[in-house]
């Protein structure tokens, strides 16, 4: 495949941009060889600077769960264009949004517009100190909460393919307030909480991660949290940036019937604009400034253009039960036919898969945890990333991420995928 243009192009970015990209895994760093820069895309295909077609397995790590360039959020984004692009005023359709996430996720009541996912964590975490009173927080090993200081402790997906579980410029303070725990551990959650009486603001989890690849919730573990969090009065967040209106229109927590006290949300919500949000018990907001004394602020929040791309997709993605059928369905076949594909070729890694996400795992344990997830082979995910890429598959490069279908792809493009992976298992494992 002839990659020259993205080639020259990563060439100059270096010389401008640290490592050639605005955000690490771009870099394709965990798989090797130079990564493709992307022109245009639509539906389930992106097009790279030398014209290769792909099919799309990263959907922007998940925000085009309609597929690339919907005509009607390009619409309304057009039309949005027409009025200016932003105000630092109140508009009509931030109201229109707030009601819209309060009727579409089940535990929020009270909601603020921030800009990404990082601030929306960030935020939220501040929001449980200034209500609890208290500074530490739980979170657990390799789930992913954006680049926060307090949460680049153990963090996953980017910061563990480079090895920087804990970077550089985070405070030994910071580092401090953060107290990690394995992933399904119940009982370290419980000592932890044990040996910091009345100390713990807030725990902090992805309800089902993406960011070690896709690890699902043990049965019961979501409901344990749920009870210490109860009896600690510490403030229960699920980050649900990445499983916002995926896992079902009202999240991992409407899939899995659990109430947190509050919810961050990103990707989806903007429909591939810069939006994220948090919300949860009107109680718990209602610290937010300038109601209540917590600060947080943002000079483009809500902004007018972002929102026209957000509400369109909520909307869309509300009034369309029909899109969790059908993405459930993908997700059901792809499965079937990754694991029929091993079965012929003797093999037996880990699939992790729920709704539209998967990760297989080039591991024969059980992923459970971040520690079970690192006995993958990385090396050889190295090698059958690129046999996909050659076969015109994109996925996320690195093993440590989960892959998001979208509605855009039909049964013909799943077919593809299926017989991608069957050949590139075969052509890697030799
Ligand atoms: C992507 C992600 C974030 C960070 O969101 P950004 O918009 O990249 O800042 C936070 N939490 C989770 C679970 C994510 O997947």
């Amino acid at each position: 495949m002839n990659i020259s243009t993205s080639q020259a192009l990563f060439e100059k970015a270096q010389n401008f941009i640290p490592g050639g990209v605005n955000s690490p895994v771009r870099a394709f760093r965990a798989v090797g060889g130079s990564p493709v820069f992307i022109k245009s895309a639509k539906g389930p295909y992106v097009y790279d600077e030398d014209d290769n077609e792909y099919i799309e397995l990263i959907n922007s790590w998940g925000p085009m769960i309609l597929g690339h360039g919907h005509d009607l959020i390009q619409k309304a984004v057009a039309d949005a264009i027409q009025h200016s692009f932003s105000f630092g005023a109140p508009t009509r359709r931030e109201v229109e949004m707030a009601e819209l996430i309060v009727s579409m996720v089940p535990s929020i009541e009270k909601v603020r517009m921030v800009n990404s996912g990082t601030e929306a964590t960030m935020s939220a975490i501040r929001v449980a100190r200034g209500f609890t009173g208290r500074d530490k927080i739980i979170k657990f090993e390799g789930c992913y909460h954006g680049h926060g200081d307090s949460f680049l402790i153990a963090a996953g997906s980017g910061a563990v393919t480079f090895g920087t579980p804990d970077s550089p410029g985070v405070t030994k303070g910071v580092a401090n307030d953060t107290l990690t725990a394995p992933y399904n551990d119940l009982e370290a959650v419980q000592r932890l909480v044990d040996a910091n009486k009345g100390a713990i603001a807030a725990l902090i989890l992805e309800p089902v991660v993406g960011n070690m690849g896709c690890v699902l919730p043990a049965e019961g573990f979501l409901e344990g949290l749920r009870k210490i969090c109860d009896q600690e009065g510490i403030v229960f967040i699920f980050d649900e940036v990445m499983t916002g209106f995926r896992l079902s229109k009202g999240g991992a927590q409407e899939r899995f019937g659990i109430k947190p006290d509050l919810t961050t949300l990103g990707k989806i919500i903007g429909g591939g604009m810069p939006v994220g949000a948090y919300g949860g018990k009107a109680e718990i907001m209602n610290w937010v400034s300038p109601l209540g004394p917590v600060y947080q602020a943002g000079t483009l929040s809500g902004n007018p253009i972002a929102m026209a791309a957000g509400l369109t997709m909520l909307h869309y993605l509300d009034e369309h039960p029909e899109v969790y059928t059908q993405l459930e369905a993908s997700g059901h076949k792809l499965v079937n036919g990754f694991t029929n594909s091993m079965k012929k070729l003797g093999l037996n890694y880990t699939m992790n898969s729920i709704g539209s996400m998967y990760t297989l795992f080039f591991t024969e344990q059980a992923v459970t945890d971040f520690p079970s997830a690192k006995t993958s082979d990385l090396p050889l995910f190295g090698k059958y990333f690129h046999a996909m890429l050659d076969r015109g598959i994109y996925m996320g490069p690195s093993q440590f991420e989960s892959m998001f279908l979208s509605t855009a792809l039909e049964d013909s493009h799943i077919a593809r995928i299926i017989q991608a992976n069957e050949e590139s298992l075969k052509e890697v494992i030799g």
